[in-house]
């Protein structure tokens, strides 16, 4: 395991895309239906119990949580959507909120949807998908529970939300994953380090001026 994963850290909770860090250099996103098995995915790829919340605490679950890795990354919790629960109004003000985070947020470099793997593809997790491809963020589809099916009709439905995916012209990297079993955690790590494990130096803020530093 990447170690650098293990050193997610809480930073803030933000209620609007202002309230975001304003360091961030890259970003992976993690966006899901409630229930579909996020926090506790966010907690196997980070090897901590509790780093995301898999509780319902009401007003957290509004708000985008940000864990830093160090060196200007971070990895963003978005709030869980379809839950009837919550008032249309404000529904509506989260999925324009989230909708504009993935297409517009400039350090953003992935959205990982994490799906159920027995309720693939909802429509709202279209509308994540057709935001994340505006944006030009990369997607990958991490179908979890994946211990709750035969190994066999896992691979079918991966299979079929490839395919899916593909008629609808989306480019995206999918796989199963297992928060009870902890299977797929290499694969989702890989991922990860793709996008965050290496920053190029031309990309990290300028050093103060080191001038006076000797050549080595
Ligand atoms: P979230 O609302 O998307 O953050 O979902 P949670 O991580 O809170 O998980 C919702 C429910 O699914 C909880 O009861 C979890 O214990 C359960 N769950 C999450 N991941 C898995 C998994 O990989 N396998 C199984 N069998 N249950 C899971």
């Amino acid at each position: 395991m990447n170690p650098l994963y293990a050193r997610a850290t809480f930073v803030t909770a933000a209620h609007n895309l202002r309230q975001l860090p304003d360091d961030s250099l890259a970003e992976v996103a993690f966006a899901g239906r409630s229930n579909a098995g996020k926090s506790s995915a966010l907690n196997t790829i980070a090897g901590h119990g509790k780093l995301a919340r898999t509780s319902k605490t009401p007003g957290r679950t509004q708000q985008i949580i940000c864990f830093g890795l160090g060196d200007g990354r971070y990895l963003t919790d978005l709030p869980g959507y379809g839950y009837a629960k919550v008032p249309k109004k404000q529904l509506d003000h989260w999925r324009q909120t989230l909708t504009r985070y993935l297409s517009s947020r400039e350090p953003l470099r992935c959205l990982v949807l994490v799906m159920d793997v027995r309720h693939p593809l909802t429509d709202y997790d279209w509308l994540l998908i057709e935001a994340a491809t505006r944006g030009n963020v990369a997607l990958h589809c991490l179908l979890t529970k994946a211990d709750k099916l035969s190994r066999s009709r896992a691979m079918a439905v991966l299979h079929a939300t490839r395919k899916a995916l593909e008629e609808a012209g989306v480019e995206a990297s999918l796989q199963l994953f297992s928060a009870l079993k902890k299977s797929g955690v290499d694969d989702a790590h890989e991922l990860l380090d793709e996008f965050l494990a290496e920053i190029p130096p031309d990309a990290r803020p300028a050093a103060p001026d080191d001038s006076s530093t000797p050549d080595r």
